[in-house]
């Protein structure tokens, strides 16, 4: 796989030959990942039950239904605070809300986990968990965190400002916050979920993978699950979520390292009429923040638009100053949240 040249522009990745050590860091842990059929909640653990106990499985949970208004306003009110650039007080204002929100949405406990960076980058990824106690886990992750610089602007003079990130981090957020609404306020799924909205994805330099995805870095070598607790089955990342008529390929390390869970995930889309969105093509590979996790032996996926029709990658407001609620597509969050409910609620 090193040496193999890709269309897409990457957040850093680039498959040149220093990348040797990493692609085959992944590929160790691959092996063991790929072995466990991933079905979403209700599905895919082989063990052995009575038929009361199998009767009793089959029983249908209904999907809750998400609203997409509801998730245009979480992106709105994330946008308000300005740039989440972290250090800016804007981050810290727009971090407290999203504790408060998960708080509000009925989450066992809220967990904050704070930590300054080698740079001084101060870190803070907020960690929300739903039936704490249940042993079969999701994890689903966004990162709130915004990119201190337009540096893709077609306008030289913008590349040194700060984007609104309404698709580049509000949007994968404002899907999670409606998807936690949903999980506490009606029927809970049967797998617990932890929501991680992370921080200090997007302040990297081309060219320097570790630059990237530091909350998650962070979180994966700081996971505070308990010892004797099984980590989550899975993990799924929404990444630039909302893009006007956005398809959503097969991200290729998703695809070579985690795909029962994208299998199980294209599933669910197809189940809630997404399957024009979610289409079987590879997509290019991204650093992103599913990688820390993947490294950690958790099957990770990104759900992430990199095939998009006139950038031949990601979509063309990225790193821009076109990243702004204007062009964000209510239709592609609602997309996007039926999917990962549908996926959480199995009813297979
Ligand atoms: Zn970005």
């Amino acid at each position: 796989m090193a040496g193999t040249r890709l269309h897409v522009r990457h957040k850093s990745l680039n498959f040149g030959g220093v990348k040797n050590n990493f692609i085959i860091n992944i590929a160790i842990l691959a092996g063991s990942m790929m072995a466990p059929a991933m079905s979403g909640c209700s599905g895919g653990t082989a063990r052995s039950v009575t038929p009361a106990a199998a009767e009793t499985k089959a029983e249908r949970v209904s999907v809750p239904q998400f609203s997409a208004d509801s998730a245009m306003a979480n992106a709105a009110s994330q946008v308000a605070f300005g740039p989440r650039v972290p250090g800016s007080d804007a981050h810290r204002r727009c971090a407290e809300w999203l504790g408060d929100r998960l708080k509000a949405a009925g989450a066992d406990t809220v967990m904050i986990q704070t930590a300054t960076l080698d740079d001084g980058t101060p870190m803070r990824n907020i960690f929300g968990r739903f039936d704490a106690g249940n042993k079969r886990r999701i994890l689903l992750l966004a990162h709130y965190d915004t990119r201190p610089w337009a540096d893709e602007d077609p306008d030289p003079a913008n590349r040194t400002r700060p984007i609104d990130g309404a698709n580049d981090g509000a949007s994968g957020v404002a899907v999670l916050l409606e998807t936690a609404r949903l999980i506490g306020s009606g029927e809970a799924p049967r797998c617990g979920v932890d929501i991680l909205l992370v921080d200090v994805e997007d302040s990297g330099n081309s060219g320097e993978d570790d630059s990237w995805a530091r909350g998650s870095q962070y979180f994966a070598d700081n996971m505070p699950y308990g010892a004797t607790e099984p980590l989550p089955e899975a993990a799924i990342l929404l990444d630039m979520v909302g893009g006007r008529d956005a398809r959503f390929c097969r991200e290729m390390f998703s695809q070579q390292y985690a795909a029962p869970v994208v299998d199980a995930v294209w599933r669910a889309a197809r189940e809630a009429g997404h399957s024009d969105r979610f289409t079987d093509a590879i997509g290019g590979a991204v650093n992103d923040d599913h990688l820390p996790f993947l490294r950690a032996g958790i099957p990770a996926i990104d759900i992430i638009e990199t095939t998009n029709e006139q950038t031949g990658s990601f979509n063309p407001t990225w790193h821009t100053m076109a990243d702004n609620l204007d062009n964000l597509d209510a239709a592609t969050l609602k997309a996007v949240g039926e999917t990962v409910v549908t996926y959480i609620y199995n009813n297979k």
